[in-house]
């Protein structure tokens, strides 16, 4: 607790600087990877269809678990040929560079055979039923499949016929080691890949595969993620990641995760994207209306308010405001008027 003779406010000042720090992730992580995970939730991370994650307790916690597991991969030195503590993390692109992957480290034995080097920190709750389990894949799917991603990527990168990854967990509140080898599933691997591809390609989002009473949505998503999730909410905040004009490059052999604006005809860069701009439009899918006409791009509302999205009709922001205001157009409208500018939901 702070005293009143305290010169600053650590908890403040802490967490202000961490939620700063917070940025988009530029591409799709072969870590976040799932085969039962919702496509859709998959597909609105990756077009910023969600607020960022400014809660400093929630980022701390995120952070110290990076510092935990760099922790493990420097007290392993003799083991690790490449780890992400000597400047030379193995990863690598894929799908034009809208995928990217980075290993934590890179093992091999005396025999010349190589395994990933997969490490987590977990809260003692989390742990405790690893340990009781002793089965990744059971206790946590998304872990597995990232170990699965891994090795398939690594494989096809470099060549070397990694066969199993190494697996290490740490309770964060007693230290205590878990470590479990994972077999590569080729099979996986090629399933992994083939939803990812097909992910990335989708210029509209899946529909959802949980209800609304599903434990996921209640407990962890707050009332408006559950409104853009469940397609009765636009999301709150525009970039080029959910504007209908933007599209993916992936083609390029480069690998430069490149993505173009069909709107302005040119390439948009990773903080233009973010940014966004005036004339951005909804991807349809995102705006709870139907479109009944798809050649003016005229929407209805399930109140009967037809409207389009666009500079020249209603703005982005202003359709977003008004999902969330029961369509009382009227009441837009005064807003707009009165502080002479776009709406922006915060
Ligand atoms: S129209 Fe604007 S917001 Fe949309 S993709 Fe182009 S630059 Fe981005």
């Amino acid at each position: 607790m702070m005293t009143s003779l305290a010169i600053f406010n650590a908890e403040q000042l802490i967490h202000k600087s961490l939620a700063m720090g917070q940025r988009r992730r530029e591409h799709f992580g072969l870590s976040q990877a799932s085969l039962i995970k919702c496509a859709r939730m998959m597909w609105l991370e990756d077009r910023w269809c969600f607020p960022l994650i400014l809660d400093g307790r929630k980022l701390m916690i995120f952070r110290l678990g990076d510092k935990v597991e760099d922790l493990i991969v420097e007290n392993l030195p003799g083991h690790l040929l490449v780890s992400k503590t000597n400047e030379q993390q193995e990863g690598g692109k894929m799908f034009g560079g809208h995928v990217g992957w980075h290993i934590d480290g890179l093992a091999c034995s005396e025999q010349g055979v190589f395994a990933i080097v997969e490490i987590k920190s977990v809260n003692q709750t989390r742990f405790n039923r690893l340990v009781k389990l002793g089965d990744l894949k059971q206790w946590d799917e998304q872990y597995w499949c990232q170990c699965q991603g891994y090795m398939g990527a690594m494989r096809e990168k470099t060549g070397y016929d990694i066969q199993t990854a190494e697996f290490v967990a740490m309770c964060k509140n007693d230290s205590r080691v878990y470590q479990e080898s994972i077999e590569f599933d080729p099979y996986a691997y090629e399933q992994i890949k083939e939803k990812i591809g097909w992910l990335v390609a989708l210029d509209a989002p899946p529909p959802p595969e949980m209800n609304e009473s599903d434990y996921r949505v209640k407990n962890f998503m707050d009332d408006d993620d559950q409104g853009v999730y469940l397609g009765r909410l636009t999301p709150k905040q525009s970039n080029c990641r959910n504007c209908r004009y933007a599209a993916r490059d992936l083609k390029d052999e480069r690998l430069r995760g490149r993505w173009g604006c069909r709107k302005h005809r040119k390439i948009i860069s990773f903080e233009e994207q973010q940014r966004g701009c005036r004339s951005h439009e909804w991807v349809p899918e995102l705006v709870p209306a139907q479109l009944i006409d798809d050649e003016t791009m005229l929407f209805e509302s399930d109140n009967g308010f037809q409207f389009r999205n666009g500079e020249e009709h209603l703005t982005s922001g202003q359709i977003a405001w008004l999902c969330r205001n029961d369509w009382q157009r009227d009441e837009v409208t005064h807003l707009v008027d009165e502080f002479d500018g776009e709406v922006e939901i915060l």
